[in-house]
């Protein structure tokens, strides 16, 4: 008995002056690892143009039905994304999904991109449908915001090889 409880105080002594493996949360956030699937981004080029061409392969690869994608059609006065369409409805259901990153591969535009983001906990089902407003990023410092206006027969490829000329 009485050694059971020398053994005790040992252990907690031999512990109480290591460094602690805990952090605190969450004032202090550990960083992830490189392969880390997080949080997804919906992606823009650097003139600010939506990589998202709404074809759904993202959707039709999930394996958890967690992706739905609405296209439209852009105009040169009404320009989201290059190419002919653009995601003008784009959710994902956050409750669904597995964070296998299937959805990434499968984009043609590299458009939809799992980053390090974890912090995914909400309080009602409707909060966990991420929309395309909370998915896209925000645009770069020397881009324009969408929808742009562009010069007729500019930015008709589907995936731009051309710099924005402007
Ligand atoms: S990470 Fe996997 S489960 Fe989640 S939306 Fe993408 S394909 Fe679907
Ligand atoms: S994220 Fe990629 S795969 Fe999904 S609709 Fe947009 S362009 Fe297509």
């Amino acid at each position: 008995m009485f050694g059971e409880i020398v053994k005790g105080l040992y252990t907690t002594l031999k512990h109480l002056f290591q460094p602690p493996v805990t952090v605190q949360y969450p004032e202090i956030k550990r960083p992830v690892r490189n392969r880390f699937k997080g949080r997804h981004e919906l992606k823009r080029y650097e003139n600010g143009l939506e990589k998202c061409i709404g074809c759904a392969l993202c959707a039709a690869a999930c394996p958890a039905d967690a992706i739905f994608v609405e296209a439209s059609e852009n105009s040169d006065e009404k320009r989201f994304s290059p190419g002919e369409r653009y995601a003008s409805t784009y959710e994902i259901n956050m409750m669904r999904c597995i964070f296998c990153g299937y959805c990434e591969d499968a984009c043609p535009t590299q458009a939809i991109v799992l980053e390090k983001s974890y912090e995914l906990s909400f309080y009602d089902r409707a909060s966990a449908i991420y929309t395309k407003e909370m998915l896209i990023v925000d645009v770069p410092v020397n881009g324009r915001s969408t929808p742009q206006v562009v010069e007729p027969g500019i930015f008709n490829r589907a995936i731009p090889e051309m710099e924005d000329p402007k």
